[in-house]
């Protein structure tokens, strides 16, 4: 069913004009989806994330809505956005899907977090697989904890504010095999140290490469692994992460 946008937008965060004077014309339109059903931790992240991005978008003049309607992954509310942000789940009908592939494949915007990445056997969706460099969700660690992360390029646009490593607050942190940095058109930003393992204390990842944050070349997108729980945006140097990937994807 599709109904206006103003109507099943649940939470509308576009900014208005500022105290003393009306706004410039946004630099770009910025929509993120989320689910507030599921993983508390998840649902934490998401609300703590809309925060953060509605005071980002104030900073940087950009525009931010929201919703919790996986159905405004269509066509004709997808066109209003040069950026889609995921928060914490991802779509699961056929509609929504090729809305999404559609935006993608013709130069749309695309910043995922945390599970909007996973996928296994049961997720069926073969073009987002090798959307994301043919990465497979294989395993995670648990509780969540904090680690020490590689930053593998420090002149990109979204890493250059960084330092060689950066001490990521605690998250729930995914494995994938096979790794994304296998497919020749993945550029692979942060990575988790080798020194963090074994991670984990009832659910240990204990080897592997662990691409953290990675692009792939051929699209406008990028994907970061954080996204659990209340802590992540604890980190000046990370929000600093976040606040640059927005404005890389967003502005280009
Ligand atoms: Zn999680």
């Amino acid at each position: 069913m599709i109904r206006p946008i103003l109507l099943s937008i649940a939470f509308v965060l576009t900014l208005g004009p500022a105290a003393g004077g009306p706004r410039s014309k946004p630099s770009f339109r910025v929509l993120a989806f989320y689910t507030d059903k599921g993983e508390p931790d998840h649902i934490m992240f998401a609300r703590q994330a809309l925060g953060f991005l509605s005071q980002a978008a104030e900073r940087d003049n950009f525009s931010l809505e929201s919703t919790t309607d996986w159905e405004e992954l269509n066509p004709r509310t997808l066109k209003r956005f040069e950026l889609i942000v995921w928060l914490n789940d991802f779509p699961k009908t056929p509609g929504q899907r090729t809305a999404f592939a559609e935006y993608m494949e013709r130069g749309g915007g695309w910043l995922g977090f945390h599970v909007s990445a996973y996928n296994d056997e049961d997720t069926r969706w073969p073009w987002f697989v090798s959307f994301l460099g043919g990465a497979v969700f294989h395993g995670n660690n648990w509780p969540p904890l904090p680690a020490l992360l590689t930053v593998d390029d420090q002149t990109h646009p979204v890493t250059r504010h960084l330092a060689r490593t950066l001490s990521a607050p605690a998250n729930e942190w995914y494995i994938w095999k096979p790794s994304p940095r296998l497919d020749n058109d993945v550029k692979v930003l942060l990575t988790l140290d080798p020194a963090n393992y074994p991670l984990g204390l009832k659910d240990t990842i204990t080897a592997g490469d662990l691409p953290v944050v990675w692009t792939n070349t051929r699209y406008r997108m990028l994907y970061m692994n954080m996204g659990h729980g209340d802590q992540i945006f604890t980190s000046k140097e990370q929000n600093r992460l976040f606040e640059d990937a927005i404005l890389w994807l967003g502005s280009r």
